[in-house]
């Protein structure tokens, strides 16, 4: 990855980490669910409110480093109007573009900021806050109104 792509990766992930997207509780919802990355100390708790088998919305609050909040507040952004499977589909998306061997060709076009976060390939300690938010989401969905 060259420098300059590189450091407009970070700008992203600094971006959504201060000003995070979605960043509340959802009320009324249809699913929620906590993670927390007792390396890192990264919480997180997924809201999620299905319709119509579509996600309409879907929110998150939590503490925790950059590339966790970054991570949860990119996701929310992807997730309305895809069905349960399809977002299933984008978390294992996600999980092997962080953990597969080789560079995954990934472009801001193509991809969305999402591609943002394949940088935290190269610090293993830290792909489980990028991934924490959407474990809880996988768990989320498949949980019960509250
Ligand atoms: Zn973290």
């Amino acid at each position: 990855m060259d420098d300059h792509l590189e450091q407009l990766y970070q700008e992203i992930i600094l971006d959504h980490s201060k000003r995070p997207r979605h960043e509340r509780e959802l009320h009324p919802c249809t699913g929620r669910s906590e993670g927390y990355n007792p390396l890192c100390g990264d919480k997180v708790t997924v809201f999620v409110r299905e319709e119509n088998g579509k996600i309409a919305e879907a929110s998150f609050v939590g503490e925790g480093c950059a590339i966790s909040r970054a991570s949860a507040s990119i996701m929310t952004t992807l997730l309305a109007g895809l069905t349960p499977e399809q977002a299933h589909a984008k978390a294992h998306e996600i999980y092997e573009m962080l953990t597969k061997a080789e560079d995954p060709a990934l472009d801001l076009v193509e991809n969305g900021e999402i591609a943002a976060l394949a940088g935290v390939r190269k610090f293993p300690a830290r792909i489980k806050c990028a991934t924490l938010a959407w474990h809880a989401l996988e768990d989320a969905l498949h949980g019960e109104d509250s």
